[in-house]
């Protein structure tokens, strides 16, 4: 027997650098995530300031940075640790993608120095938690239409508006908002506490349950003329971050996939259906065979990307095929491991069917599946569908 990674020698591509960290992340899951995620993922709770203090120890809040007490690591190795925090589950790996590629790549990216000396360290360190707020309830997709807003009062800036869906919301130290100003699209950092923002959590989910999503109001909240961050205009500011953010996705969704499938092989092996070991029929060997080959090829695709991105020349569409594949196959895998668990695969006792739920927040947030699509579409043939 090989391993299903094995089949696709992807470890040869990887630097010994790049195989240790991912061992470490992989010791870290298995000591401190995999023995209580199904349970944080059935009542809800997740001890997120806990958690992030021991990853800004293991060092992978904001890895891929430079300066700032990250560890300016490269992509591939970023990657792989979204690949392992998602195998353990994508809530996990939700939580670090927020804080690294979305709240502190924010401030790292278009931040003035002192707004990178205040929040970075820290949010390296795990002390200070961030979130990324640029959905709204009317506006998921179609980010440019939203309608919170930024007005000049005197030398401060007075924000009213609501955000939805926001990871890390009602745990988070600092908020990363985005506002419609008289000057287009600006993103504004707003620490937990100024008066006037409140953060409500989305009850109810049946998905990431092991993540923290909230509601964030922000009601006449007045922030100093330096709140805003200089450097982004435009709706190329929060996209930049998102960018990053889809880029761990590529790698993350592969774990989710790796977990359900190394679960699935081991399951088929004990589980006897007909007095022979469920993996013994072609049936089962046609369903792991054609798995194997999707995780490969998203693996190859996923350390492909991760090198362009080192070379500096990733382009976002690129991270869009990236995406879409890996998440939908992924989802794929998650389903077709559930069908071999049979009845087990209902239950928390075995991961799968919480990667498969996790797996369609995935796929629709980053850019939803279809947006991605039309992203490609118009790539290849220079017409956009959006609209
Ligand atoms: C668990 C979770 C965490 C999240 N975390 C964050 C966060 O931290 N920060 C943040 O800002 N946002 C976050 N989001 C929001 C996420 O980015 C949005 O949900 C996503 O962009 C989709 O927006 P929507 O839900 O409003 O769906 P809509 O935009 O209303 O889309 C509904 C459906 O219409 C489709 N659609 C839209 N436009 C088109 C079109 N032109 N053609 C065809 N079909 C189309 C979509 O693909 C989708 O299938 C999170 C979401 C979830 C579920």
């Amino acid at each position: 027997m090989i391993a299903p990674t094995a089949l696709f020698a992807v470890d040869t591509l990887l630097t010994d650098e790049e195989r240790e960290i991912r061992n470490t992340v992989r010791k870290v899951c298995d000591r401190e995530i995999r023995p209580h995620v199904a349970g944080w993922f059935e009542s809800g709770e997740l001890p997120a300031r806990e958690l992030a203090r021991g990853l800004g120890e293991v060092g992978v809040l904001g890895m891929h940075l430079e300066g700032y007490g990250c560890a300016g690591l490269g992509a591939v190795a970023y990657g792989l640790a979204c690949l392992e925090l998602e195998a353990a589950d994508s809530g996990l790996r939700s939580l670090v993608s927020v804080q690294g590629s979305l709240a502190m790549y924010a401030i790292w990216k278009y931040g003035s120095e002192e707004q990178k000396q205040q929040w970075l360290p820290a949010m390296a360190a795990g002390e200070r938690i961030g979130c990324f707020g640029l959905t709204e309830p009317d506006f998921g997709s179609d980010p440019a239409g939203m309608r919170t807003t930024a007005k000049r009062e005197g030398g401060d800036w007075v924000l009213n508006g609501t955000k939805m869906w926001i990871t890390n919301g009602s745990v988070a130290d600092v908020a990363v908002v985005w506002a419609r100003t008289d000057d287009g699209i600006r993103g504004f950092l707003v620490p937990a506490g100024t008066p006037g923002l409140t953060a409500n959590d989305v009850k109810h989910k049946v998905s990431l349950r092991a993540s923290v999503t909230s509601e964030l109001v922000l009601d006449g909240v007045r922030l100093p003329e330096e709140a805003m961050l200089p450097g982004a205009r435009g709706l190329s500011g929060p996209l930049g971050c998102l960018n990053e953010a889809r880029f761990g996705i590529v790698f993350g969704a592969m774990g989710a996939a790796l977990d359900c499938l190394e679960t699935a092989i081991a399951y088929a092996g004990d589980r006897e259906v007909f007095a022979k070991p469920l993996s013994a029929y072609q049936l089962t060997q046609e369903k792991l065979a054609d798995m194997a080959l999707e995780l490969g090829k998203g693996l190859l695709l996923a350390v492909h990307l991760g090198r362009l991105k080192e070379a500096g020349t990733l382009t976002p569409e690129q991270v869009s095929a990236g995406k879409l594949n890996n998440v939908r196959e992924a989802l794929e895998i998650a389903r077709t491991c559930r069908t071999l668990l049979g009845a087990s695969g209902i239950t928390l006792e075995y991961p799968v069917i919480r990667h498969a739920v996790n797996l369609e927040s995935v796929l629709t947030y980053e850019g939803t599946s279809e947006i991605h699509t039309l992203v490609l579409g118009k790539a290849l043939t220079g017409i956009p569908a959006f609209h």
